[in-house]
């Protein structure tokens, strides 16, 4: 059966690692020692690199990978992704036959200009567009194509694993009960969350029914957070694309 695996990298990034029998790929290798050493301690033979976008922290690992053996490196077209031999863009399917997996990208910009996510085996790699209970700021395009695109990533099954690029749950958490403050799921959220780490453990995969159900971000067209988005703007406002990038803009500064 596939694994997927997170190896903690940096403060507060996983390099997701999916393995099966002899063989693992993994998604957004920011750095190389990590995948190295449980590769090494493993016995596993890397079969595939996946890149969601060209930020250091998910691909600064993957030269180093690629010199110690060839493997296919999938990223984004469109973005400088080092040692790129399989670009992607929306619609493309990409098949890893040592695990037996198939994923299709979706393009999802907005946090950089060409940002891609995997689907596949009722699980989503988003790297920093999707976060638990969160989303990525908004650096290469507008608030409204990253809208669309988290309400892309929200059309997904409920039961769909959410695997993104970093710890950020607390966090975001703590900012989303801000906006949200009556929402008792979050609340609950919140417990479970802390548990998880206290123990050192990571709160991912989550579910996207859960994201729908507490990420303020997938949450625009809520009353609660159409309202707690027009007492930060001061405005009456009630359009997504303008209740998202005021709650974007409350996150940058929270
Ligand atoms: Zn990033």
């Amino acid at each position: 059966m596939l694994e997927i695996v997170p190896l903690p990298a940096f403060q507060d990034n996983y390099i997701w690692t999916l393995r099966q029998g002899g063989h693992a790929a993994v998604v957004d290798p920011g750095e190389a020692g990590p995948v190295k050493q449980y590769l090494e301690r493993e016995g596993l033979r890397l079969a595939a690199i996946l890149a969601t976008h060209h930020h250091p922290d998910h691909v600064g690992g993957i030269a180093e990978l690629v010199a110690a053996g060839k493997v296919p490196v999938f990223g984004p077209k469109g973005e400088p992704i080092p040692a790129m031999t399989r670009p992607v863009a929306q619609d493309d399917r990409l098949e890893i036959p040592e695990l037996a997996a198939t994923f299709s990208v979706l393009a999802i910009p907005g946090h950089t200009r060409a940002h891609v996510a995997y689907y596949g085996l009722g699980s989503l790699f988003c790297g920093d567009t999707l976060f638990a209970c969160g989303c990525g700021r908004v650096f290469e395009g507008t608030p409204e194509q990253m809208l669309h695109s988290l309400t892309k990533l929200a059309a997904l099954p409920d039961e769909t694993k959410v695997y993104c690029g970093h710890e950020y749950t607390l966090a975001n958490i703590r900012f989303a009960r801000a906006v949200d403050p009556d929402n008792r799921m979050l609340a609950a959220r919140e417990a479970r969350a802390r548990k998880l780490r206290d123990a050192g453990l990571p709160t991912l995969p989550s579910t996207l029914g859960e994201e729908r159900a507490t990420n303020p971000f997938l949450r625009c067209a809520e009353p609660a957070v159409v309202e707690s988005a027009n007492k930060y703007l001061g405005a009456r406002a009630s359009d997504p694309v303008r209740v998202f990038a005021a709650i974007r803009d409350w996150k940058n500064k929270f």
